[in-house]
């Protein structure tokens, strides 16, 4: 910034300020299931701060756009998040990924389209008319492209959740070469439009490089399995951020470019999360090949493989139940299914009651996204110091007198840890095997996500309690109850 600087912008630099912090403190707090629901407030709350510090900055605005802007967005994000059921969130979050992106390339685009290159004098007051930068060019390119992928990634992940879009991978003859031409051609474009020199930037390569980039963001997702779309919406995530922060970079808006860096690293930080939990290399992510052999048809695993396995009847369960001094409950993606989170706290009150301590071991890839087992137990109003990650409890399994999986399957399987030739060998799991009794409500033998034997359920501590996990949970409640 040169010469004097006005009240005005120093009100909307503090503005800035205070939003950025915010947007730091309330990712922090999404970090704690206990402090998650206040750090969204607020994020949310810098986002408002982040709009009226930018129409300040502005000085002159057309109030109307705004407004109308304001009041439909709010609506649509109003009506969405009420009727929007827990098990459609990953759609959800699929769509807000997508409207991210496309928000930065569209910014980056009226940029570019009204203002050429990167003299966009109504958002940037402050810097008055200065001359475009290649570092301004190559972020309005790289917004566009980057933006463009995520929206139409995000609506092709949010096709397979929801079934609108086959849930298999569609494999191409070819994908990897020509997802890399078209990596090219988009990157290429770029770079050709940021150095043409004197006049008017070619109009006609900004379009293509747009629409090669909408093409790639399809040709990304759609060889990648349905069960394995969480992992992508978290890498969408993050390449949202990177948009936001190019169109920041484009329009010189620091509080873009600091949030969107936010939003990249957090997601980037959740897709390592994701990656190293399911025991697979982030380079295999990137290059889109995960997922293409589709595992969840259930090729392995299946009922004939297993021997000696016990089954017990929620009679038996309750008997066994009454004499436990401590308790772990264990929930998977067959817990979400049958809705069972509110049964499940049921039962660890009536234990809980009889004096047993009990405690919720939550595997970071349970269900089918990250924190799903933990958004669906605080929906039962599990208490948060019951619930324990991985890593916190694995080691108390031995000192414990029983485990109650429900639903869980992969998350649980010992091949994890000594069965080198297993598709699981290295996937952190939770040792169940190593309590004194274990029981496993599911309805079958079936295999679970990434369909191999679980050689848990024919363990010599290990009851099978075969049924939908809503009832079989109410079962073994009744019989608490009348015991
Ligand atoms: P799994 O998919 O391994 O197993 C779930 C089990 O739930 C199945 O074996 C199924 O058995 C049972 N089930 C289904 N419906 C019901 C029901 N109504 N009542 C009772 N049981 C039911 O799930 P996990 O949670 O153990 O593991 C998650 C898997 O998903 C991992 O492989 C992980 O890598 C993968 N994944 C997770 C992601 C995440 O972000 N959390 C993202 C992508 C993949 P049956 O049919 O016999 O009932």
């Amino acid at each position: 910034m040169t010469g004097p600087v006005s009240t005005q912008d120093l009100i909307a630099h503090a503005g800035y300020l205070a939003s950025v912090l915010l947007f730091m403190f309330g990712i922090m707090r999404m970090g704690k299931v206990r402090t998650a629901r206040s750090g969204n407030q607020m994020a949310a709350g810098a986002m408002v701060l982040a709009m009226i510090s930018q129409f300040v900055e502005m000085g002159q605005i057309e109030p109307w756009f705004i407004i109308a802007g304001l009041v439909v967005g709010s609506l649509v994000g109003i009506i969405v998040s009420i009727k929007v059921g827990m098990t459609e969130m990953p759609e959800m979050v699929a769509l807000f990924n997508g409207s991210g992106g496309i928000a930065s390339a569209l910014v980056a685009l009226a940029a570019y389209a009204f203002h050429r290159i990167p003299t966009v004098p109504l958002m940037n007051a402050g810097m008055g008319e200065a001359p475009p930068s290649i570092v301004n060019g190559l972020a309005v390119m790289l917004s566009i492209v980057i933006g463009c992928v995520t929206f139409t990634g995000s609506l092709i992940a949010f096709g397979k959740l929801s079934g609108k879009v086959s849930g298999s991978p569609v494999l191409l003859p070819g994908r990897h070469m020509i997802n890399a031409a078209l990596l090219i051609m988009a990157l290429g474009g770029s770079v050709m439009v940021v150095f043409t020199t004197g006049g008017m930037p070619g109009l006609g390569i900004v379009v293509a490089v747009t629409v090669v980039a909408l093409i790639l963001g399809v040709m990304l997702v759609i060889p990648i399995g349905g069960g394995d779309m969480p992992v992508v919406i978290s890498l969408l995530n993050s390449y949202s951020g990177l948009a936001a922060a190019m169109a920041g970079f484009a329009i010189n808006s620091q509080v873009l470019i600091v949030s969107g860096s936010l939003v990249g690293a957090a997601g980037l930080i959740l897709t390592q999360i994701m990656c190293k939990a399911m025991n697979r290399s982030l380079a295999n992510v990137l290059f889109g090949g995960f997922g293409a052999e589709d595992t969840s048809s259930g090729k392995g695993g299946g009922a004939d493989e297993y021997k000696n396995v016990k089954a017990a009847e929620g009679e038996e369960v309750a008997m066994i139940l009454e004499d436990v001094e401590s308790l772990i409950v264990v929930p998977g993606y067959g817990m979400a299914v049958s809705q069972a989170q509110h049964l499940v706290r049921e039962l660890g009150d009536i234990m809980e009651a009889r004096g047993c301590k009990v405690s919720y071991a939550i595997h970071p890839v349970a269900g089918r996204m990250p924190g799903h087992m933990n958004v669906l137990l605080a929906e039962a109003n599990v208490p948060y110091e019951q619930l324990f990650e991985l890593d916190q409890i694995n080691n108390d399994f031995k000192n414990t007198d029983a485990v109650l999986v429900i639903g869980a399957n992969d998350v649980v399987n010992p091949d994890a840890v000594d069965k080198k030739d297993s598709p699981l060998y290295g996937m952190p799991v939770l040792n169940v095997w190593e309590a004194r009794t274990c029981f496993v409500i599911k309805r079958s033998l079936s295999p679970g996500f990434a369909a191999v034997k679980n050689p848990l359920f024919e363990a010599d501590n290990t009851y099978m309690v075969f049924g939908d996990g809503r009832k079989a949970v109410e079962d073994i409640i009744n019989n608490l109850k009348s015991s």
